[in-house]
């Protein structure tokens, strides 16, 4: 057996860099031994990733260009709105992970090992961390490697957020930069719910995806051909792809950290972070962070950390009616988008709503489908949640 560390964190992806970040300027955790195990400590993954905030905020030094008109569009409507107070972020990867993986080579009390875990097991007294090579134990564990289990529990469906982002440079200017295109359902939906996202960085320059919430794959050649098809019904035909990048997040109620225990709590998307209707997470990893810190200092056991509450069972529901009813996406985000201001959208997206906000947004969806969601939901409402 190796030394004993004070916190060991399992993967190193974004949730162990924002949590490492925020830890590093704390003198709470000045005198505690740190390792990270990742398997892959020199490979930045390519990764996008975008989230509305307030105008100022602790990100905006990694922000490569934020929006503050955020366009929706379907076969019915377009709606152009202003974001007010809020703007529309984009961070890229290769610079967030340079910025902190630097960082936290220089903390003398961090180290960072390469390897593959393969068992994580909670003694009670300690973590045990097995690697393929070594054996590690600490005091307590953060886990952001993803475990199966929720792929085969029939209790929580499950979506898939799955996506084909090409970045594109063209010789003319095409693109407006002033705006957003955060969901574009005007394309063939064939009987899924599946979406365009632009994000135009320059007049010349964006990011262009192809999104489907839906219970299966498709090849890549269907996702690049859906990309092409739209940029030439925009009328871009002479472009180059800088960058590809590819995505699959699990949509789902699965109550992730029931397997919290003691001395083990699971992060990011792994502990459920990832918020199941619409698949955004840097946010959740940013406010649960500083949750997961006070509740370290307080030395709580981790099987207390819960992050269910109301938005958990409305996501349940949403998810489970896009689930058996995958046709009707453009129509719920449509009536939502339609019935609603943005700031509400955004307020009920971070959980963060208030009822009243909440109940017009649910006011917005077609009531049957959503009613006969909840009874036939309730039992699993009162043993998870209530
Ligand atoms: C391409 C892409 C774009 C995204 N865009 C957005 C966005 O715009 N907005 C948003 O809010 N969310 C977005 N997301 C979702 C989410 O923010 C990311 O998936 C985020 O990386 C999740 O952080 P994490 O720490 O949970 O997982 P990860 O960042 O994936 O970290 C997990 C780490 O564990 C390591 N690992 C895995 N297995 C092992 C093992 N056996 N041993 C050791 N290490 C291991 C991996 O190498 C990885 O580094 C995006 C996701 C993807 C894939």
């Amino acid at each position: 057996m190796k030394e004993k560390y004070d916190l060991i964190f399992c993967g190193g992806g974004l949730s162990t860099l924002i949590f490492l970040n925020k830890i590093i300027s704390d003198n709470y955790f000045d005198d505690k031994s740190i390792l990270v195990i990742e398997k892959n400590p020199n490979l930045i993954p390519k990764k996008t990733w975008s989230f509305w905030e307030k105008k100022d905020s602790y990100w905006n030094d990694f922000i490569i260009k934020s929006w503050d008109k955020i366009i929706f569009k379907s076969q019915n409507v377009l709606i152009e709105r202003n974001l007010s107070n809020m703007n529309y972020k984009m961070i890229k990867s290769e610079s967030f992970y340079n910025h902190i993986y630097d960082k936290v080579k220089r903390q003398p009390n961090i180290k960072i090992n390469k390897g593959d875990v393969v068992d994580v097991h909670d003694q009670n007294d300690g973590v045990v961390v097995k690697t393929r090579n070594e054996t590690f134990k600490a005091a307590k564990v953060l886990n952001s490697i993803p475990d199966d289990l929720y792929k085969t529990n029939l209790n929580f469906p499950v979506l898939l957020q799955h996506f084909v982002g090409w970045t594109i440079k063209t010789n003319k200017p095409v693109f407006d930069e002033s705006k957003a295109t955060l969901m574009d359902f005007s394309i063939d939906q064939k009987n899924e719910t599946r979406f365009i996202y632009v994000l135009p960085t320059s007049k010349n320059e964006a990011l262009v995806e192809f999104t489907l919430f839906s219970k299966e794959l498709i090849t890549n050649s269907e996702y690049e051909s859906e990309i092409k098809k739209h940029l030439q019904s925009l009328g871009i035909l002479d472009y180059d792809v800088k960058l590809k990048e590819t995505g699959i997040i699990p949509m789902t109620c699965f109550p992730f950290d029931n397997a919290n225990t003691k001395n083990l709590v699971n992060i990011g998307t792994a502990g459920g972070w990832t918020k199941p209707s619409s698949g955004y997470t840097f946010r959740f990893i940013d406010k649960y962070s500083d949750k997961l810190i006070d509740f370290i200092k307080s030395e709580r056991s981790f099987k207390k950390f819960k992050l269910r509450n109301r938005f958990w069972f409305y996501d349940l529901l949403f998810i489970d009616v896009l689930y058996h009813k995958n046709h009707l996406g453009s129509i719920l985000f449509e009536n939502m988008f339609k019935k609603n201001s943005f700031k509400s959208i955004f307020r009920f997206l971070d959980n963060e709503s208030s009822f009243i906000e909440e109940l017009k947004i649910i006011g917005s969806f077609p009531k049957w489908i959503f009613i006969k969601s909840f009874f036939k939901n309730l039992p699993k409402i009162i043993s998870n949640y209530l």
